[in-house]
């Protein structure tokens, strides 16, 4: 009597807590979770595919080296959403454009520091301005009689002042 009593409770007890259980059951099988759980899939999918492009065209940028490239691009599809994120970490930190564009500007630089004006004997840089180089005391212009500007050799008239210039030849055959 006491055991079909309690075998009567357990039933009634199972029977309440069978509802909530079989509302999840149902759901699980119906076909709203269906949708639910593909379109998840699907847009997971969808970001899987999306990140690792980026990954690709990202890498592109900065990774010259084909065989990096291709390790950067595999890590950007596996594992799924870590290994963009390690990409991230571990890619280069500047794009080869900007790298080209740098190496560029020293090359500029490096060649206007080659065309910069120097002595022909001690090659010390020298200013356009100088009369004498200041190291080895070569003579470098001849500087205008009136207002003592530095003149270029093929001068022929001081532009400063409008003196004509001396050359040597005239000062030789004056003197001859
Ligand atoms: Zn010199
Ligand atoms: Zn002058």
């Amino acid at each position: 009597m006491i055991r079909a009593h309690i075998l009567l409770a357990q039933t009634t007890t199972t029977e309440d807590e069978g509802d909530p259980l079989d509302f999840f059951r149902d759901f699980f099988d119906s076909e709203v979770w269906l949708v639910i759980r593909n379109v998840t899939l699907f847009f997971l999918v969808v970001f899987w595919l999306a990140s690792a492009y980026w990954v690709y065209k990202d890498a592109r940028r900065r990774i010259e080296d084909p065989w990096l490239l291709a390790m950067a691009v595999a890590l950007g599809i596996f594992p799924p959403f870590v290994g963009p994120l390690l990409y991230m970490f571990f890619r280069p930190p500047e794009y080869l454009e900007d790298v080209r564009e740098r190496e560029l500007e020293i090359k500029a630089m490096e060649e206007s520091l080659d065309t910069a004006e120097r002595c022909p004997v001690c090659r010390a840089a020298i200013e356009p301005s100088f009369l004498a180089c200041p190291v080895c005391t070569t003579k470098l212009k001849e500087a205008c009689r009136r207002c003592k500007q530095p003149l270029e050799p093929l001068w022929q008239i001081c532009p400063f002042c409008e003196t004509p210039v001396e050359s040597p030849r005239a000062v030789e055959n004056l003197s001859g």
